[in-house]
């Protein structure tokens, strides 16, 4: 048996021991009422594990100590090189412990183990290496002052940050925020999501043994409308860092509002637009990419491709190639190294879109391919990626964020229409241009209001570039030094020579 078989990930699954407790000043902790929700995996419907339900006392008792630890210094004054070599050690921790990582990802929000192996295990250690390098390059300013005076610009920690992250990339989310977070010297509070708190708990304990102060680093888990809001609500918050929907996004900038103007820094929804001209590089390429970009993680990617916008005058043809690609996308056992598709978070989202899938029929739209529930595992949520055509932008299947496998494809005659359409949506994540027109490339990247503009590619991107959203896909950026901007306050100092 080897990590190519579904019996190794199975034998893995049930000898796993898993870890329930909240995390508050270095130590597992029970909730203080000692009150608990169920884990379950949508892979089979199987429970898990009780998980600790903290509310307002232990969101307290966690912000508590990572203020005090704050004033105190250990971490926060730490020269930059000292902290760097800490997030270095917890990174290689993160490695070591990868596949236990990736089989509590995959049992607890169902995307397929190869997924989970291969792109969030190395997309969480890059985010956590790459700020940590970081960390001892970035310089601070001298202002161009007149003579007798000296302008210093300075950055310092912001205190203490609050990340409340979404479940569908757990672990990704989580360390988008917690590597900038945590190097820039802040103490900070992950509440991970309700569906998905498994691998931030986990994290917790290798972030200690890579000598990460305690009380630096806090995992409460528990729910959105209860230690979600608490946090946001906090007078001792300093920033709040949020990935998820855009109507908590705006419910947290009302908190914050409500409390003590806390920063809020929202990653938020997508509907993103993928353009197809005739005259793209190669339509196979542009199809199997199109696929892909409604697929993979069973569509439950903010920047999901979820809208096709296809010229005209070569619909029929191409809509034959994205079929033909998404049929290669079938549901299987997540914990089947060759699954491409996994299964739905959990019911609720799995008869959200299934709703969706039976609202685009009602509104007319051709179903081209699946649209049907599947069961590769007894017990768990499965969904056939789904394709509609003649769909217009203003059907619910082309306007609201469905978060899962169901593309809308939708035709265009001429350029300025086909931005009219990718713009006509309250969202501006991101976006696809297929074309081999150089010139017709750049008008459209600069005229798509979108935070990731992709050119004959879809989903391009690294740590060295910025991610996030126009209008209502939130308001600040990720990755990138740019994602400093949110865990410093900048400083001006003024002296008299
Ligand atoms: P969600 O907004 O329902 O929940 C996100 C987090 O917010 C969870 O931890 C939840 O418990 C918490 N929360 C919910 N209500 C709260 C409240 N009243 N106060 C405080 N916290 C609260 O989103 P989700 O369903 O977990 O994730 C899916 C969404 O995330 C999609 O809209 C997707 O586009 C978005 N997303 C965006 C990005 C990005 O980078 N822009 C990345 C991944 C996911």
């Amino acid at each position: 048996m080897n990590k190519q078989d579904l019996a190794y990930w199975q034998q893995q699954a049930q000898s796993l021991t898993i870890e329930g407790r909240a995390f508050i000043n270095g130590e597992y902790v029970d909730a203080s009422n000692q009150e608990t929700f169920d884990c379950i995996s949508p892979v089979d419907g199987r429970k898990l594990s009780n998980i600790a339900l903290c509310q307002e006392t232990e969101a307290n008792q966690a912000v508590k100590c990572a203020r005090k630890v704050f004033e105190q210094g250990t971490w926060s004054k730490a020269a930059p090189v000292k902290r760097k070599a800490v997030m270095l050690k917890f990174a290689d921790l993160i490695e070591k412990h990868g596949d236990e990582l990736a089989l509590l990802e995959t049992l607890d929000m169902g995307k397929p183990i190869n997924d989970a192996l291969n792109v969030d295990i190395p997309g969480a250690l890059r985010s956590i290496r790459w700020s940590a390098e970081a960390i001892d390059k970035i310089y601070d300013e001298v202002a161009p002052t007149a003579d007798n005076e000296l302008g210093l610009v300075t950055r310092e920690a912001v205190g203490v940050v609050a990340a409340i992250v979404p479940w569908n990339f757990p672990l990704v989310m989580a360390s988008w925020k917690i590597g900038p977070a945590l190097v820039a010297g802040n103490s900070v509070i992950l509440k991970p999501s309700e569906k998905s708190p498994l691998t931030a708990i986990k994290l917790a304990a290798l972030a200690k043994e890579a000598g990460i102060p305690d009380g630096v680093f806090n995992v409460l888990p528990g729910f959105g409308h209860q230690v979600g809001k608490t946090l946001a609500l906090h007078n001792d918050i300093d920033t709040l860092v949020f990935t998820g929907s855009t109507g908590v996004a705006k419910q947290l900038m009302i908190y914050a509002g409500e409390s003590n103007m806390k920063r809020v820094w929202t990653e938020a929804g997508g509907k993103s637009p993928n353009i197809v001209f005739a005259d793209a590089p190669n339509l196979d390429e542009a199809a199997i990419a199109a696929a892909g970009a409604i697929c993979f993680n069973q569509g439950e990617v903010c920047t999901a491709g979820s809208r096709l916008l296809v010229e005209a005058s070569i619909k029929d043809e191409f809509i034959e190639k994205v079929k033909t690609a998404i049929l290669s996308w079938q549901p299987g056992n997540p914990l089947d190294p060759n699954t491409n598709v996994g299964a739905i978070v959990d019911q609720t989202q799995y008869e959200r879109i299934l709703g969706y899938i039976n609202k685009g029929q009602d509104e007319q739209a051709t179903l081209c391919c699946g649209g049907k529930k599947s069961q590769p595992v007894d017990g768990g949520f499965y969904i056939e990626p789904t394709m509609f055509s003649e769909v217009d932008n203003s059907m619910a299947i082309a306007s609201d964020e469905i978060f899962g496998p169901v593309l809308s494809v939708i035709t265009f005659e001429n350029m300025e229409e086909a931005i009219n359409i990718a713009n006509d949506t309250p969202y501006g994540l991101a976006a696809g241009i297929w074309t081999r027109d150089l010139s017709k490339a750049h008008k459209m990247a600069k005229a798509v209001r979108a935070g990731s503009v992709w050119v004959n590619q879809w989903d391009g991107g690294d740590m060295t570039a910025p991610f996030g959203g126009f209008k209502q896909s939130g308001n600040g950026r990720d990755k990138s030094l740019h994602a400093f901007n949110k865990y410093t306050e900048v400083k001006a100092t003024w002296i008299k020579l």
